[in-house]
Formats: C-alpha cells, structure tokens, sequence
C-alpha cells in the first residue's frame, strides 16, 4: 500500500532528503513550502501523514497543528531545531505525535513515521465498549459522559487498550505503540501510567475496566 506524505518545510535540502529518504522506504511524499500551501494541500488530498517544520516564511507550524487538528487526525511529525525542549513540548501539547530533531538521518525520519503510522492505526476487532468515546481529532477520550483529562501517554495508552477491548498488552508492546524512544524508558512507567489512568477512571465509575493480567500485560473489559 502506498501511503501519501505531506511535508511541509521551508528548506530546500532539508526538503530534498525527506524526499528521498521517505521515496526509498516505498511512500509517496509531497513537499510545500508554506503554510498557505499546505492548507490547501490538505484541503484537496487526503495524506496519511504530516512531516512539519515548526519555522515556515508564513507562519509557525505549531498553529497550522493546532487548525488541523480541530477536525483533522492526520499523524503529524514535527521537525524541531536544536534541541528546543519549549518546541517539543508545545508540540506533543497541541496534537503533534512525535517529534525529530534537526539535524536528523533520513533513515530516523522514516523510522519514525513508520512508528507513528502504526500507532494511528484504528480499526477495533471488537469495537469500543459502549461506555467509552474517543474524539481522535480532539485527542479526547470520553468516559461515561466524562472527559477524561488525560496526559499524553495516558491518552496513548487508553487509546490502544480501546482499540482491541480484552487483547492482553504487555507492557512492552504498550511502550512499543505509545512511547516515542521505547528503548530508551522503563516497563514500570507504564504500570505508572496504568494506575494513573485507573484512579481517573474509578472517580467516575468505581468498577474494573483497566484489568491487571499478572505476569503478562494489561487490557480493557470487553464491553459485551
Ligand atoms: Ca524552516
């Protein structure tokens, strides 16, 4: 299957060797150079992802994020400079997926987009059990009427339990999907995460949804 990428960036070789970096792993990149192109861009043409620069001649990337992401669940890169943690941050904040930093191989960039691509993957086996919602462009996961407020590993997590309600993760294929540098964090944040994300849950339902599976992993009831 050939996957669309939309790359919006400024920078001429920096544009070129996304290019040729995504081309040879088999996807079918576009390149615009402006924020005006870009809107445009993503008006006429579904793309399955976005690689973005955050400094554009229009614009900042950080806004073209946020806009798209009122309507849009389009997997988005960031490309950040230096080592701006502000950047990073503000960029997972508003939407963004994942981030690289500038300067970065081109054998990364794809690497990473195949990681961001495989966690948007949606369809569910089983479907989302009847008490929960997920607003993906809002990034927004909706229990029992209550929006859960969610960090973004927490989202990330929850997200992917949802999508195969009574699939058993173990830890290690939850870091693999939700975290950005799996090899690089400890399997007990996610069993950090998980009991973060089961205290929210039980202040609006005191029953057990998030299922603790010992030794193997974790999973959501199936809600049928
Ligand atoms: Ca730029």
């Amino acid at each position: 299957m050939t996957q669309a990428i939309l790359i919006i960036e400024d920078e001429p070789s920096i544009a070129d060797t996304l290019i040729y970096a995504l081309e040879r792993e088999g996807f079918v990149p576009t390149r615009v150079a402006t924020l005006a192109e870009a809107r445009a861009a993503v008006g006429a043409h579904a793309y399955a992802a976005i690689v973005l620069d955050v400094g554009l001649p229009d614009g900042n990337g950080f806004d073209f994020c946020r806009d798209l992401r009122r309507d849009h669940a389009t997997p988005i890169l960031f490309l950040t400079s230096r080592n701006d943690e502000v950047d990073r941050i503000v960029g997972l904040e508003i939407g963004a997926d994942d981030y690289i930093t500038k300067p970065f191989s081109p054998r990364e960039v794809a690497a990473r987009l195949k990681a961001v691509l495989r966690r948007a993957v949606q369809p569910a086996v089983n479907g989302t059990p009847e008490f929960f919602q997920i607003d993906a462009g809002k990034r927004c996961i909706i229990f029992r009427g209550n929006a859960l407020e969610l960090s973004r590993y927490e989202y990330g997590i929850l997200n992917l339990l949802l999508r195969r309600p009574g699939q058993v993760y173990s830890r290690q294929q939850i870091m693999q999907h939700v975290w950005p540098d799996p090899d690089m964090s400890l399997e007990r944040t996610v069993d950090t995460h998980i009991k973060t994300i089961r205290n929210k849950l039980k202040r609006i339902a005191d029953e057990e949804i998030l299922l603790t599976h010992r030794g193997v992993g974790y999973s959501i009831k199936d809600g049928r």
